[in-house]
């Protein structure tokens, strides 16, 4: 059995890893208590009263590798299999989303170890690509956009934040489109991870500039790999990687939101109330056809990378201090119904 396959030989198209972060330092010292508690042995935690499970759940002391080797370093191979691959990282702001995604990369000593899920992930599929470029051409692109105000910004198109509007298309052969984004092509982990941060540091720059903490919008990184046999053109796959740092999921009423706040709270929570929603149609087995992908902007433009080929994990990530405690059963619950998850063949290509 591989990571990620189920006992019964297929593989959960859908998986949910609950991640919790440790206290910090300033919850400690104003005497914040753990009011989450895992399960030994199980993947499972509780909470109140409450019980849920999950695929994985990863305590406070788990690394970065260690997270990545579990719950997502098995995907990289899905992935040159042909499959589309989705990581979501959900949950209040502060509760660790961009730690354990790694999307505002800064630069590093080259150990990517210690950092979140795209350095990680970045770093295998360039190992990978090294060890197989014998037998097939590789061909990489990046593209990085954020979700704001169910409007989508190309982080990377070097314009001006009101100039980087794309629109969501949808193609019949092609699937989703974007066009005129820009797919930046890249041959080594080092240049992807250059680009990926000079995305993050267009995030912050836009964010400062509209007044607005990057927590209230959705970042999408995404991966295009093409892959084609050197001896056979009709072997041949491309797929797509998104990794999604999602607006923090606070609802409005504990923000005390008003006005413009107001507004923006509520089509953040549009949008993961319409994730939440076709992510759990996913796993009641609902025809991809009656699913409604076109409820918010973050759907439609992960429609053609949630069901159908496509693997999907959600890192549901919370806090375990006390005062948040209403914020981390919302949390528990949202990946609850996330996990109600189908199964399908896995496809052996290797
Ligand atoms: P979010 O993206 O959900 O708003 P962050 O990822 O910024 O939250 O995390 C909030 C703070 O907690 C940061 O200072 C981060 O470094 C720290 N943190 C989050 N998760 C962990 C973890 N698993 N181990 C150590 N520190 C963490």
């Amino acid at each position: 059995m591989v990571d990620g396959e189920n006992n019964k030989g297929t593989i959960d198209t859908v998986q949910v890893a609950l991640r919790i972060r440790p206290l910090m330092r300033t919850e400690i010292e104003r005497g914040c208590d753990e009011c989450i508690e895992v399960v030994p042995g199980e993947q499972q935690v509780q909470i109140k009263d409450l019980a849920f499970t999950y695929n994985y759940v990863f305590p406070q002391h788990i690394t970065q590798q260690e997270f990545y080797d579990t719950a997502v370093k098995s995907l990289i191979g899905k992935l040159f299999q042909g499959y589309n691959v989705t990581i979501l990282a959900y949950g209040q702001t502060g509760s660790g989303k961009t730690y354990t995604m790694g999307t505002n990369y800064s630069g590093s000593d080259g150990d990517f170890t210690r950092l979140g899920v795209i350095p990680q992930a970045v770093a295998d599929i360039f190992d990978f690509i090294e060890t197989h470029e014998d037998k097939f051409i590789f061909k990489v692109t990046v593209s990085f956009m954020e979700l704001y105000q169910e409007q989508c910004y190309d982080l990377l198109s070097g314009k001006e934040r009101g100039h980087s509007i794309i629109e969501i298309r949808e193609d019949i052969n092609k699937g989703v489109i974007l066009p005129g984004i820009t797919e930046h092509p890249v041959s080594s982990t080092m240049e992807t991870m250059s680009v990926l941060e000079r995305g993050s540091a267009g995030r912050v720059t836009g964010s400062t500039a509209m007044n607005q903490a990057s927590s209230r919008s959705h970042a999408v990184f995404t991966i295009v790999i093409a892959k084609e046999s050197k001896t056979d053109k009709n072997i041949a796959t491309t797929s797509k990687f998104h990794l999604v740092d999602l607006a923090g999921s606070e609802r409005i009423k504990k923000t005390k939101a008003s006005g413009e706040r107001l507004k923006e709270g509520v089509k953040i929570n549009q949008g993961l109330l319409a994730l939440g929603n076709v992510i759990s149609a996913l796993g009641d087995g609902t025809n991809r056809s009656f699913i409604s992908y076109r409820d918010s902007k973050l759907t439609r433009l992960l429609q053609d990378s949630l069901g159908g080929n496509s693997l999907t994990l959600m890192v549901a990530c919370v806090s375990p201090a006390d005062y948040n405690l209403d914020e981390t059963v919302s949390t528990l619950r949202y990946a609850d119904r996330a996990r109600r998850i189908r199964n399908k063949p896995i496809i052996n290509q290797d």
